[in-house]
C-alpha cells in the first residue's frame, strides 16, 4: 500500500487509474481500524478496481469539549491492517493540508434539517463538520463509490442526502454494522468504555431490539416505547441521550403509517458517547 500525505500526490495516481478506466473506491475513516472499518475496505474490494481509505480525525467535526486531542490514533497498526486488506492507497493528510487557511474561514457545506436532530442535538456543529470534509475527500478521491457504515446512522442518511442535493457524483453504499460478540457494535471510541461498565453497555443494542420486537407486533405507542426504552438504559447506571423512533429516509420522528422505520439511540457511559440503531421493515 502506498501512502499519500498531499493532495496533489493522491490526484496524480489517481488520475493515471481513472484515465485507464479503472473504478475507485473509498472509505473514509478516523483511523484506530477495528473489523468494522476492514469489512468496508474488503467490501469497496469487491465492486472497484483500486480502494481508496482516508484516515483523517477532522477537528471540524468535534466539539470544543469533545475527544480530538485524546482519539486514539494507531498509525502504524492501522497500515499494517490495511496492508492484510491490500488496499492501494492510503490519504493521511495533516490537518494543514486538508486546512490550508485555518479552521475557521474554511468554507463549509451544510446540509439542514436532518442534521439538528439525534447526535446532531447533543453535538452542534458535529454534522456542518462531517459533510464538509466528506465533501473535501470526494474532491480529492473523485471516487466512483464511497462505503460508509450502517453503524453512524445520522451520519450515512445526511451523506446519501448531501450527495444527492449537490449533484455529486458519487455511489454511496452501506455496509453492515460489525458488533463484538455480546452485541455491542463495534467503535474507536469503545476503548474509552472501563471495566466495570463493559459488561452492562450492551443495554443500548438490548433496548432498540426490544422496541423493534414491540412494534412488529403492533405496538405503536412510540413515545411510550422510547420512555420505556430509555429507563431501561437507565436502569443500567447510563444516561440516556436519545432513543428515537424515525422516518428511515428523513430520520423525522416515525409516523403510525410508515413501513421503513429505523431505531436509534445515544447513550453515556462514565468516559464514552456510544451510539447504535436498528432497522425494520414493517411489509
Ligand atoms: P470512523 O473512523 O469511526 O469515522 O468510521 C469510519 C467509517 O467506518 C464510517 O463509515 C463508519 O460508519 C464505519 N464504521 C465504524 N464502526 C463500524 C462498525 N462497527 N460497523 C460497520 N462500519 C463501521
Amino acid at each position: 500500500m502506498q501512502v499519500f500525505h498531499t493532495v496533489n500526490g493522491l490526484r496524480e495516481i489517481l488520475r493515471k487509474h481513472r484515465n485507464s478506466g479503472q473504478k475507485i473506491g473509498f472509505v473514509p475513516t478516523m483511523g484506530n481500524l477495528h473489523d468494522g472499518h476492514l469489512a468496508l475496505i474488503k467490501q469497496a474490494k469487491q465492486t472497484n478496481d483500486i480502494v481508496v481509505c482516508s484516515i483523517f480525525v477532522n477537528a471540524l467535526q468535534f466539539g470544543l469539549n469533545e475527544d480530538w486531542d485524546k482519539y486514539p490514533r494507531t498509525y502504524d497498526s492501522d497500515c499494517e491492517k490495511l496492508d492484510q486488506e491490500d488496499c492501494d492507497y492510503l490519504f493521511y493528510p495533516e490537518d494543514s493540508e486538508m486546512y490550508p487557511n485555518g479552521l475557521d474561514t474554511q468554507s463549509r457545506v451544510i446540509c439542514p434539517t436532518m442534521t439538528d436532530v439525534l447526535c446532531g442535538a447533543s453535538r452542534p456543529g458535529h454534522f456542518e463538520g462531517v459533510t464538509t470534509v466528506v465533501s473535501k475527500l470526494f474532491n480529492i478521491v473523485q471516487p466512483d463509490e464511497a462505503i460508509f457504515g450502517i453503524k453512524d446512522y445520522q451520519q450515512l442518511a445526511v451523506i446519501k442526502r448531501m450527495t444527492e442535493d449537490l449533484c455529486l457524483p458519487v455511489k454511496i453504499i452501506s455496509a453492515p454494522i460489525h458488533r463484538e460478540a455480546d452485541g455491542l457494535a463495534m467503535s474507536s471510541r469503545n476503548s474509552y468504555i472501563n471495566e466495570d461498565e463493559r459488561p452492562k453497555v450492551k443495554v443500548l443494542k438490548q433496548a432498540l431490539e426490544l422496541i423493534a420486537e414491540q412494534i412488529k407486533a403492533g405496538d405503536l405507542e412510540f413515545t411510550q416505547l422510547e420512555m420505556e426504552a430509555k429507563k431501561r438504559i437507565e436502569s443500567e447506571g447510563f444516561k440516556a441521550d436519545y432513543v428515537t423512533i424515525s422516518n428511515r429516509k428523513t430520520l423525522e420522528p416515525a409516523a403510525v403509517d410508515d413501513r421503513e422505520i429505523t431505531i436509534l439511540g445515544a447513550m453515556y457511559t462514565a468516559s464514552a458517547r456510544l451510539i447504535d440503531n436498528i432497522s425494520i421493515n414493517l411489509d
